[in-house]
């Protein structure tokens, strides 16, 4: 009995599942979850002392490894002033001032505590702005778990939605139109009948809730021109991608301009932040300079946002994302490389400090339907003896990876030594 499992049993009587997120429990690779206890740069440890090379970085904010110094010393100062006021504090300026710097297309930007709210947020911006009720989404795509997005397609793609969980009503699901990823033709096609009636597009410009699949070349540009032709807000949900995959997120590594972008993540350094911001006519519709409602006891946590300033203080270093694209695209390479010699078949995806891994055939993975084919056992198999050999990848065949800037050549080495003695039983 490890003192993991122990705390897993006491868990579940008084947590549903013993776990704050579903992923968590391990349900998709089965086995008991690790409870962890500390972690420092690339490494955690969990309750039974064993060190593991962290892959997961607490679902990618910390990019800049667990407990940075920096990032550390300035929660701490900023805790000695008070936990919070709820009223405004000169460091909410500073995080907006710099967010609009570093990703132009904001020029307005409202802080909230999570992912879910900043979607949940835009989507209701981008209906009260257009006076439209439609949304379109990608399968495959998460964007936190707002009753809007809790969809998937109908019987056809260009059917209404129904709710992927009980609670989420029918009625409300039918203004979510769920698309495929990466298929430009089918959005074309859905513009073409009801244009005018769609408020917006959500989409994330790298999709990393189906392991990580980049977009296509053509298909973020066509939904850029679709929505402008047919006055609806194209929204990138960077939660994930921003400050990830480069500076100035997706937009900035594609080129692409959104109206509306979401953020958290990587922002809050590893404490609870998100944020939406965009076009300031769109902006300007938001309580209380307009009349969509939206608000937070605890937004712009001055603590929360100490954490996310200090940590894109150092990602804003020259050379940081060139370093950190080298050293993922690396661990990606070779983790290719020794399959392939082990005779398994892999396909690994990397953009900026991302990283996919996929048991299929093929050079690359680019649409839902591929994702869903792949060796999902194979995978369990794999995850279960990377953590044996103290490895911590995500729980799941359908989330990406993430590398920080902790993670030395030598911890990829090591990485990729285990990974090939793991291969080899597969
Ligand atoms: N959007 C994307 C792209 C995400 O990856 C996530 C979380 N993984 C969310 C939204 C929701 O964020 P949160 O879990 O902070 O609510």
């Amino acid at each position: 009995m490890t003192t993991s499992s122990d705390l897993f049993k006491r868990a579940q009587k008084c947590i549903p599942g013993g776990v704050n997120s579903p992923v968590r429990a391990f349900k998709g690779v089965g086995g008991d979850p690790v409870f962890f206890a500390r972690g420092q740069g690339a490494y955690v440890w969990d309750e039974d002392g064993k060190r593991y090379i962290d892959y997961v970085g607490s679902w990618g904010p910390m990019i800049l490894g667990h407990a940075h110094p920096r990032v550390m010393a300035a929660v701490k100062e900023t805790m000695e002033y008070g936990l919070g006021f709820g009223a405004p504090t000169r460091i909410e300026v500073d995080m907006a001032e710099l967010i609009c710097r570093l990703v132009p297309s904001i020029k307005k930007v409202r802080m909230v505590s999570s992912g879910t709210e900043a979607t949940m947020s835009a989507i209701r911006l981008a209906r009260g702005f257009t006076g439209r009720d439609k949304i379109i989404k990608f399968e495959g795509c998460y964007h936190g778990h707002a009753d809007s997005l809790l969809v998937k397609a109908g019987s056809g793609a260009l059917t209404l939605g129904v709710p992927t969980s009980p609670g989420v009503p029918a009625d409300l699901a039918s203004h979510t139109l769920t698309l495929e990823y990466n298929n430009a033709a089918q959005a074309r096609e859905l513009f073409g009948k009801i244009g005018k009636d769609i408020a917006c597009v959500i989409v994330e410009p790298v999709a990393g809730n189906m392991n990580c699949v980049p977009p296509v070349p053509g298909f973020l540009e066509a939904l850029r021109e679709l929505c402008t032709q047919h006055g609806a807000v194209l929204i990138f949900d960077e939660v994930m991608t921003g400050f990830r995959v480069a500076l100035g997120g997706a937009q900035a590594h594609y080129g692409i301009q959104p109206d509306l972008t979401t953020l958290g993540k990587v922002i809050g350094g590893g404490l609870p932040v998100g944020a939406f911001g965009g076009r300031a006519d769109i902006m300007a519709r938001l309580a209380p300079e307009g009349p969509v409602y939206q608000a937070g006891t605890l937004s712009g946590n001055p603590v929360s946002l100490a954490a996310g300033m200090a940590t894109l203080r150092e990602i804003s270093q020259p050379g940081f994302f060139e370093a950190l694209t080298a050293k993922t695209a690396m661990l990606a390479r070779g983790l290719a490389e020794r399959a392939q010699r082990a005779g398994v078949a892999l396909v690994t995806q990397q953009v900026g400090g991302m990283f996919g891994i996929f048991f299929t055939k093929g050079k690359s993975v680019t649409s839902f339907a591929q994702v869903m084919a792949c060796d999902v056992e194979r995978f369990k198999k794999f995850f279960h003896g990377m953590l044996r050999e103290g490895v911590y990848l995500a729980p799941s065949a359908f989330e990406t990876g993430f590398v920080s800037a902790a993670h030395t050549e030598s911890d990829i080495d090591e990485t990729l030594d285990k990974a090939e003695k793991v291969f080899k039983t597969l």
